[in-house]
């Protein structure tokens, strides 16, 4: 059984990837719950294949293990704002710790990269040879820089030290286990819908993104840790349906039938205008493309969230 290092494990993602290997591999969680939270590790806790140590990546840890996932990273931006070093923390110490965990037992290191490294992007859909437009003093920057350091670090170790580096752009994901209060957009809008509250869209609300159900997205992760070791180049995992935000708080006030009306608020700095990833290496190397469309995707979401604040 292989031996695996999650970190973030209580997290959105983390718990969603937690579910997926926790019946073929042994898990070694880690999370220090400044954003994830008991419940989502709540039904692993009396499985035998499962360890849970409360640990922050800034501190050293001697794990052995034969791959590790590196999703710990506050990573919505109302959260990965709040205490801006920390984030860029997590991302430098955070990640020279985990790449010396990977050096150390030989073990593969995947990186939880995002979107983000492509800032407010000149080019559309992105690719992942885009090299991005980050404001490298901005309020996004903590994150966006944080995770571009991050990319760098892996890269550098292994051009220097032979360690078998994965890096996945992760766009925009949503659905079991967000947090309600974690200030995203689709988390945002159900909860709002779901309690007749007035939905909050930033600016006009014609800036797009692309969403991505997180099942998929953890499959696309799965998938690229086990690629070969050959294949270290990013790789954007995501969904390339794209919305406007004012379309998607129009879908969610319709689909759970909200008496919510819409208002505008302003639009926070450097917030980007467009994204969609492009998804040929994905579909080419890993032989993955997102499949729970949109509307399906919703609806298991909403269902959930009904369940936890109704
Ligand atoms: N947004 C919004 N209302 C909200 C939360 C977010 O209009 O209550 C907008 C935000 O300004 C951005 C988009 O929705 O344009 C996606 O925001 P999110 O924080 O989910 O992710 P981002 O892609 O910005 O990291």
């Amino acid at each position: 059984m292989k031996k695996i290092l999650i970190t973030g494990a209580a997290g959105f993602l983390g718990s969603n990837l937690c579910k997926k290997l926790i019946n073929d591999n042994y898990l070694i969680c880690l999370d220090n719950f400044y954003t994830g939270s008991k419940e989502n590790i709540k039904p692993f806790l009396n499985n035998s294949n499962f360890k849970f140590i409360k640990h922050d990546i800034i501190t050293p840890i001697d794990i052995e293990c034969d791959e590790i996932y590196n999703l710990a990273c506050p990573a919505s931006p109302i959260h990965y704002q709040k205490d801006p070093i920390y984030t860029l923390n997590c991302s430098i110490k955070g990640v020279e710790n985990m790449l010396h965990l990977a050096n150390k037992y030989n073990a593969k290191i995947l990186q939880a990269s995002t979107s983000e490294v492509y800032g407010n992007p000149l080019i559309h859909p992105q690719e992942e040879e885009y090299f991005g437009n980050v404001n490298p003093v901005g309020i996004r920057s903590c994150y966006d820089e944080g995770k571009r350091v991050a990319e760098t670090m892996l890269f550098d170790n292994h051009r220097t030290k032979k360690t078998k580096i994965k890096i996945a752009r992760i766009f925009n994901t949503y659905g079991l286990n967000m947090q309600k209060d974690d200030g995203r957009v689709i988390s945002n809008f159900i909860t709002q819908a779901l309690l007749n509250k007035d939905i909050t869209v930033y600016g006009d609300g014609s800036q797009t993104r692309s969403f991505c159900y997180c099942e998929d997205l953890i499959d696309g992760l799965i998938k690229l840790m086990n690629a070969p070791d050959s294949l270290n180049t990013p790789v954007n995992l995501g969904c390339d349906g794209e919305y406007t935000i004012l379309d998607l708080a129009k879908i969610i006030i319709k689909k759970t039938n909200s008496k919510s009306k819409i208002i505008f608020k302003n639009l926070p700095s450097d917030d980007p205008v467009k994204r969609k990833p492009n998804l040929k290496k994905a579909k080419t190397f890993l032989n993955w493309q997102p499949i729970t469309p949109l509307d399906i995707g919703l609806d298991y979401t909403i269902n959930w969230f009904r369940r936890i604040i109704l």
